[in-house]
């Protein structure tokens, strides 16, 4: 059977929605790529800063509250102070982190990079996110495939494109890993 990978890339980090109290309601709010970061003897404090993308008002997503000065390193400090931007970018991709600070990650534009794929044949397609979001494998292979909604469905209902693992592709969102099986093989 034929192997091939897709990659999912996004192009930028997600905005996020929350309330801003400034607009009076829900807005997005992208990563400024700045660090907030307040030293004292025995506590560290440090934020990413978001601002909403209509009014500017800013929001700090906690990356450290409170912790041991002593427990960081001084490297990675410094990047915290330099605002290093390769590690603003993981933070703000960090959906977990996003999600404890209470904010809702969109998804970011996004390339589907990979093989092109022969849909007569058997296959089996890994496709791979560094930073998995709310993306469905679905709305990936629809998009790749250029297959209309209704016709993927009737390959998924025929059992010509479904999880490697058995389970529910309807359902399915995008992991780190996710291998799809095509064809009747
Ligand atoms: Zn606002």
């Amino acid at each position: 059977m034929e192997q091939l990978q897709w990659e999912v890339r996004y192009l930028e980090p997600p905005k996020i929605l929350r309330h801003c109290k400034k607009c009076g309601k829900k807005t997005e709010y992208a990563s400024s790529g700045l660090f907030r970061v307040n030293a004292q003897q025995k506590s560290l404090d440090i934020w990413l800063i978001y601002r909403c993308t209509t009014c500017k008002s800013t929001w700090n997503l906690t990356i450290y509250s409170r912790i041991n000065p002593k427990s960081i390193e001084s490297r990675l400090l410094d990047k915290f102070l330099a605002n290093d931007s390769e590690l603003a970018t993981e933070y703000a991709m960090n959906s977990d982190l996003l999600k404890r600070n209470g904010a809702e990650p969109q998804v970011s534009p996004y390339q589907i990079v990979g093989d092109d794929l022969d849909l007569t044949k058997n296959a089996e397609l890994k496709i791979v996110c560094e930073h998995p979001s709310s993306l469905t494998v679905e709305k990936i292979l629809r998009e790749k495939l250029l297959l209309t909604r209704r016709e993927l469905e009737s390959r998924v209902s025929s059992g010509t494109i479904r999880l490697a693992d058995g389970g529910n592709i309807r359902r399915a969102k995008l992991k780190q890993e996710v291998t799809v099986l095509l064809g009747t093989g």
